[in-house]
């Protein structure tokens, strides 16, 4: 890849691998954007349950998202903000009730086509790395670097205990190791953008690595690819 084009980076795995902190931080450093799909399928959702109220297992949902604007925005000190017409949804998306509904939401296929439209818009904009389920698989499998990021359900579990210790919050790791078994089994078994490995991906197991060490070897493999370098500390 030639100095100047456009690089998609995917990112994919399951949840609690730490896909999107180190996606973040790498974007960061790169001095490019970072896409939190993931937070896109959240948005979606907020908003059909404030259109709807509920949502119910195997309805088609994309006849409800006309007048949806969903927007994201990446600032260079790492930190993401969604927006739904407008609104900062960000804290909200976050919610139990984002959590109990969105697998309805994310395995329409209608709606899954809303989304990877409007991931697809963005990336011919600008130089992207965005993480997800089925970016390197269905939304980008051209993407100039696909990297597959994996830990142990037992490694998931603590980290997500540490990040929730760390906010504050009381913690059942037996609680948070079944809401991660299950995500795991519907994120596989969803029938349109299933967690899978992406051909000519890179897989990483991070269950023994160090935060610092998976974000550096991110940016290698983008270095690699003939994408940004980071020279100095900064941007190259
Ligand atoms: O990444 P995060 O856990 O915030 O994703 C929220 C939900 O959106 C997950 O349940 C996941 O299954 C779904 N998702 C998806 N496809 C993506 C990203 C997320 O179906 N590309």
């Amino acid at each position: 890849m030639m100095g100047g084009e456009r690089i998609v980076v995917a990112v994919d795995g399951p949840a609690g691998s730490g896909k999107s902190s180190v996606s973040r931080e790498a974007a960061r450093r790169l001095g490019l954007r970072y896409i939190d799909s993931g937070a896109i399928y959240r948005a979606v959702t907020h908003f059909l349950l404030g259109h709807l109220g509920t949502l119910e297992k195997g309805e088609s949902y994309a006849g409800h998202l006309d007048g949806l604007e969903i927007a994201q925005r990446f600032d260079p000190d790492g930190s993401v903000q969604t927006f739904v017409n407008g609104t900062d949804v960000s804290r909200a998306i976050r919610d139990e009730l984002i959590a109990r509904n969105i697998g309805t939401v994310s395995d329409d296929p209608g709606v899954r086509n809303f989304v990877n439209g409007l991931l697809r818009s963005w990336s011919r904009r600008e130089s992207l790395i965005m993480d997800g389920r089925d970016i390197g698989t269905v939304v980008f499998p051209d993407a100039a670097v696909k990297i597959f990021l994996d830990a142990s359900a037992e490694v998931r579990s603590l980290r997500r205990a540490a990040e929730y210790r760390e906010m504050g919050k009381t913690v059942d790791v037996n609680e948070i190791r079944n809401q991660i078994i299950r995500r795991d089994q519907e994120d596989i078994a969803r029938p349109f953008g299933r967690l899978a490995k992406a051909l000519g991906s890179f897989y990483i197991d991070t269950s023994s690595m160090e935060k610092e060490e998976v974000i550096k070897r991110i940016i290698e493999l983008i270095a690699e690819a003939g994408g940004p370098r980071v020279v100095d500390g900064r941007p190259g």
